[in-house]
């Protein structure tokens, strides 16, 4: 492989999560519902009908080509794409073609340092050729010798995006596709699953000697459900087109389709060409004009991006990378982490210094109660006041960390703000000398035995000493002055 670079554009198909279908009024998701129940005569190609285009659809594309760099069209098309298949009821599916929606665009995904072979990370600018609106076709199912059709899919609005030839390691792929699928979930445009198939993937794989700048015949891969399984897939052809080309044969334009299971690649077809679809411009849709009053209206709020916000919060808080990718993976945790910094920073005890206190407290506990409610930040009652402050009431000293700890669970379940359960429950550390070094005196004398033994050398058995006063005093002694008395009787 040393001699050899891959080059790997990807072809997504993105199911928007509009209420309705592209062109006609049925509900446009049907995970949960019968085959063939959210069809009517305009997404069957009935004869005569005519496809009236939802707005919903080209908002949420401008969203996505805005996001992506793209240039977008005030003037775009609506194309017919001729070819035949059994769910594709009218004979052609429409799509855009030469004058589409949006041209051009790019991303610059950072590649963590975990996935470059110097261990250091980079950033791989990825270039967008197309990016289009289209309907989708309907579900075959092979049954034995049968074949069942489900035409619920048909026309549910996609976009079409498409890299160029910009990716070059198949964890680079896998990397596209999660920065793709956070940036869908965060503009609210798409639900972005692959297994319920709102993000389809292809990949087209070549290879070429390292250093060369020319392209060689690429392959197409099809069918391939999953992150994982994009970057097996990916692995995999890799290497055949390596050995292929080691035994001296030529690598040929073939689509391949991926068994997950066998872990294995099936050669389906040789490829259409694009002059096989005989695109012409759609006569029953008038062209979409978007002029800058709806263009506005739409961009509107338009949010700041994953990436950015990740930037800013390794410049603005000082975080480290690995806590601003978890803190952006999501938008309302990214929102919630900002709210709750703010918090910490302003009133009694706070402080502007310290982000990466709140980023701690978030990643390690909040995060984990979400994960295990299914919740979402905005609906916790543990609000990003009250987390702010649980840590403002450990860091002044007034509980324990584990005091703490416990605290952001019982906020969640009460709704109580956490003073409150502080006093309620007592929970307030212990640092009065007095009160700490009767409790030492009582633990001396229980254990006579443990005193011998530390006396006569057994030092380590001062955490085992610490330990027995923090549980008398339920977990609320300040645990370095309880050392230090224990240290001074023990001499
Ligand atoms: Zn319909
Ligand atoms: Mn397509």
């Amino acid at each position: 492989m040393s001699d050899f670079e891959a080059v790997i554009g990807l072809e997504t198909h993105i199911q928007l999560n509009t209420a309705t279908k592209i062109f006609c009024s049925c509900k446009a998701d049907s995970w949960n519902d019968l085959p063939n129940t959210n069809i009517c005569p305009v997404c069957c190609g009935l004869p005569g009908v005519l496809p009236v285009l939802n707005r919903a659809v080209v908002e949420k594309a401008v969203l996505l080509a805005n996001a992506m760099q793209s240039d977008i069209r005030s003037l775009s098309y609506f194309d017919r794409k001729n070819y035949f298949y059994p769910d594709l009821p009218k004979g052609f599916q429409i799509s855009q073609f030469d004058q589409s929606l949006a041209k051009g665009g790019f991303i610059d995904l950072p590649i963590p340092a975990s996935l470059d072979p110097e261990g250091k990370g980079y950033v791989r600018p990825v270039s967008i050729t197309k990016l289009h609106m289209e309907e989708d076709a309907g579900k075959t199912v092979n049954q034995g010798r049968r074949r069942l059709i489900d035409f619920n899919r048909c026309g549910v609005p996609l976009v079409e995006m498409v890299t160029g030839p910009d990716l070059h390691t198949a964890d680079e792929a896998a990397q596209y596709l999660i920065r793709l699928r956070q940036l869908l979930r965060w503009l609210g445009i798409s639900e972005a699953d692959m297994e319920k198939g709102h993000l389809r993937c292809d990949a087209n794989v070549s290879i070429r000697p390292r250093g060369a700048d020319y392209l060689n015949p690429k392959t197409e891969i099809k069918n391939v459900n999953s992150i994982d399984a994009v970057r097996d897939a990916i692995v995999t052809e890799v290497d055949r087109q390596v050995r292929e080309t080691a035994a001296g044969r030529r690598i040929e334009a073939w689509t391949l389709e991926w068994d997950e299971d066998a872990g294995v690649l099936r050669k389906m077809r040789s490829k259409e060409t694009e002059a096989d679809y005989r695109y012409f411009k759609e006569p029953d849709l008038l062209p979409i004009r978007l002029d800058d009053e709806w263009r506005q209206g739409i961009l509107e709020g338009f949010p700041e991006l994953p990436l950015e916000r990740r930037r800013r919060f390794m410049e603005q808080y000082g975080l480290p990378e690995y806590d601003a990718d978890i803190l952006t993976g999501e938008r309302n945790l990214s929102d919630y982490f900002e709210a709750a910094v703010k918090a910490y920073s302003s009133g009694a005890g706070g402080s502007q210094a310290d982000p990466k206190k709140v980023s701690n407290w978030l990643m390690n506990d909040v995060l984990r109660m979400i994960n295990e409610s299914g919740t979402s930040p905005v609906q916790m009652r543990l609000n990003t006041v009250y987390l702010a402050d649980i840590i403002k009431l450990v860091y002044t000293g007034t509980i324990n960390t584990n005091t703490g700890k416990s605290l952001l669970e019982k906020v969640e379940k009460t709704g109580k703000a956490p003073a409150s359960i502080v006093q309620e429950e007592g929970l307030a550390r212990v640092s009065d000398d007095s009160a700490i070094r009767t409790v030492v005196q009582e633990v001396l004398i229980e254990n006579p035995k443990e005193v011998e033994s530390y006396k006569a050398g057994k030092v380590t058995l001062m955490g085992w000493f610490v330990g027995q006063v923090m549980r008398k005093m339920r977990g609320k002694a300040d645990a370095s002055l309880a050392r230090s008395i224990l240290e001074e009787l023990l001499k």
